[in-house]
């Protein structure tokens, strides 16, 4: 199931305005770093980064 977005989003990973990309719960992570990310191999230093990034998605925000 792919969702199309034909607005500029601000992704989560490489921290630019993308037209293209998914929405992986509050976060937009663009067509690129999703590529990057599945190409991206466990030993890779980047692959650390990106399990990072993804832990944000994990961590509800607390509004209070
Ligand atoms: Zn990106």
């Amino acid at each position: 199931m792919e969702e199309r977005i034909a607005e500029n989003h601000h992704c989560g990973i490489c921290e630019e305005k993308k037209r293209q990309g998914i929405h992986l719960y509050n976060m937009f992570i663009c067509t690129e770093c999703e590529y990057n990310m599945i190409h991206t191999e466990p030993r890779e230093e980047k692959y650390q980064y990106y399990l990072q990034k993804l832990k944000n998605i994990n961590q509800p925000t607390m509004f209070s």
